[in-house]
C-alpha cells in the first residue's frame, strides 16, 4: 500500500504556489536590470517593483511609499522593532518597550537584545490561558518613557489571534509606535493597516505560498525608523540593497491571491480544522486543545496529549507519511518546552507533548480522515511504551 504524503505544517512553511512562480519567471531571465538604473532593462526592473509595490499597498490599505521589501519575516520583525527603538531613544524619547511572552523569537531576542546590550527596558504583559493578550494589561503597562509597543497578530504555535486592533486604538491616542508581526496571520486574517491601528507590520514570504527569503515590513508615513543597514536609497532609505525583484514580484502576486481567496479558503480550512479539533479531542483520551477555542487561525489545530512525547508523535506520524510540529525544542539534548505554552500556564511536563496541525491550500478532506485514523492508535502505542 502507498503510504501517504499529508503536509499538515504550513506554519512552519508552505509550497510556492505555481501562480507565483510564473509571476517571478521573467524576472530572471528576461528582465534583469538593476531597477535603479536609466536604461530600458533597468526601467522594466522598476516597473515591477512599482507594480508590486502598489499590488501590496491595495492589500494593506496604504500607500506604496510605506511598503518597504526585505528578505524575511525576520528581517521585517528587526528592522521594526530595532529601527524604531533606536529612532525614539536618538531623539530623546525613551528606552521603554512594551510585548508579550508568545512572540516569535525574530521579535522576543531583538527585545532582549536591546535591553541586555543597549539600556533599554521591557515590560513583558502576561496572556491568559488561551494565549491572548488583554489590552488593558498593555495600557496598565505604559509608561510617559515607553516607545514602542509589539503584539503579533496571531501566535505561530496554537494560533490565538491577538486584540491589534484594540491595542493599537489604545497606543494611538497615547502617541506610542505600535508594531505587529503579522506573519502568521497574513495567509488569513484581513490586513488593512488602518483598520488594525499599526505602525509597523510584518510579512514573510514562505507563510503566505511565496519563495522563501522575502518578506515585507510596512511602515506608516511619519514612523521614524533608523535603518538597519546603511548603503543605497533603496525603499526610501528605509532598506538599501538592490531590489530581489523576482522574489518582490512573486511576494506582491502571493498576498494578491490570498486576499481575493481569503473568505473561501479561510471557510473551506476553518471546517476541516473544526473537524480536525474535535475528531482529536473526541478519540484521544487525555488530550487538550491549545490556544483559543474560537479567535484562532482558521488553519491551526493544535494539542497537548497527557503522558505522551511530541518527538515521539511526530516520529510515528512521519513514519506514516503524516508531516507536522510540536511546540518544543530540543537542541542540547535537554527538551525545552515551548515559552508560548508555558506563558498560558501549561505545567512542563504537559508541555513537551505539544503537537501543532497546520493546514493549508492542499489539505483534503480525506487528509484529515487520515491523521484522525491514525493519531489515537499512535498516542496509545507511545503511553503503552511508557506507561509512568
Ligand atoms: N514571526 C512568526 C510569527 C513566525 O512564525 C516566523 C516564522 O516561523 C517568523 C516571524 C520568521 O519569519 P521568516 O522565517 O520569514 O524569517
Amino acid at each position: 500500500m502507498n503510504k501517504p504524503s499529508i503536509y499538515m505544517d504550513h506554519a512552519a512553511s508552505t509550497p510556492t504556489d505555481p501562480r507565483v512562480v510564473e509571476a517571478m519567471l521573467p524576472y530572471f531571465t528576461e528582465i534583469y536590470g538593476n531597477a535603479s538604473g536609466m536604461h530600458r532593462q533597468a526601467r522594466a526592473s522598476a516597473r515591477a517593483l512599482d507594480d508590486a509595490r502598489q499590488q501590496v499597498a491595495d492589500v494593506l490599505g496604504c500607500s506604496p511609499r510605506e511598503v518597504v521589501f526585505t528578505a524575511c519575516g525576520t528581517e521585517s520583525d528587526n528592522l521594526a522593532i530595532r529601527g524604531a527603538a533606536w529612532a525614539q531613544k536618538l531623539a530623546g524619547k525613551g528606552q521603554h518597550l512594551i510585548t508579550t511572552p508568545i512572540e516569535h523569537h525574530a521579535v522576543s531576542h531583538t527585545f532582549d537584545q536591546l535591553c541586555d546590550k543597549f539600556g533599554f527596558e521591557q515590560t513583558v504583559a502576561p496572556v491568559d490561558k488561551f494565549g491572548v493578550v488583554n489590552p488593558a494589561d498593555i495600557e496598565a503597562a505604559i509608561r510617559p518613557d515607553t516607545v514602542l509597543v509589539s503584539v503579533m497578530m496571531a501566535n505561530n504555535e496554537v494560533g490565538s489571534v491577538q486584540p491589534v486592533a484594540e491595542i493599537g486604538a489604545i497606543t494611538r491616542a497615547k502617541g506610542i509606535i505600535f508594531h505587529t508581526d503579522a506573519v502568521q496571520a497574513a495567509a488569513y486574517l484581513p490586513l488593512n493597516v488602518d483598520d488594525l491601528n499599526v505602525d509597523l507590520l510584518a510579512i514573510s514570504g514562505h507563510k503566505i505560498y511565496a519563495p522563501k527569503g522575502v518578506g515585507i515590513l510596512y511602515v506608516r508615513k511619519n514612523t521614524p525608523l533608523l535603518p538597519a543597514l546603511t548603503g543605497g536609497g533603496h525603499e526610501h532609505n528605509r532598506r538599501p540593497g538592490t531590489e530581489n525583484v523576482p522574489y518582490i514580484a512573486g511576494i506582491a502576486t502571493a498576498l494578491t491571491l490570498i486576499e481575493a481567496n481569503r473568505a473561501a479558503e479561510n471557510a473551506r480550512v476553518a471546517a476541516l480544522r473544526d473537524r480536525l479539533i474535535a475528531g482529536v479531542l473526541g478519540a484521544v483520551p487525555g488530550s487538550q486543545l491549545t490556544g483559543h477555542p474560537a479567535h484562532r487561525l482558521p488553519n491551526n489545530a493544535s494539542f497537548v496529549f497527557e503522558g505522551c512525547e511530541a518527538d515521539a508523535i511526530l516520529m510515528h506520524l512521519d513514519l506514516a507519511g503524516v508531516q507536522a510540529a510540536s511546540g518544543s525544542a530540543c537542541t542540547t539534548g535537554m527538551p525545552t518546552a515551548s515559552h508560548v505554552l508555558t506563558a498560558m500556564g501549561v505545567p512542563f511536563e504537559l508541555a513537551l507533548s505539544a503537537l501543532r496541525l497546520s493546514l493549508g491550500h492542499q489539505t483534503t478532506d480525506a487528509d484529515i480522515d487520515t491523521v484522525l485514523a491514525l493519531l489515537p492508535d499512535i498516542v496509545q502505542k507511545i503511553r503503552a511504551l511508557n506507561p509512568a
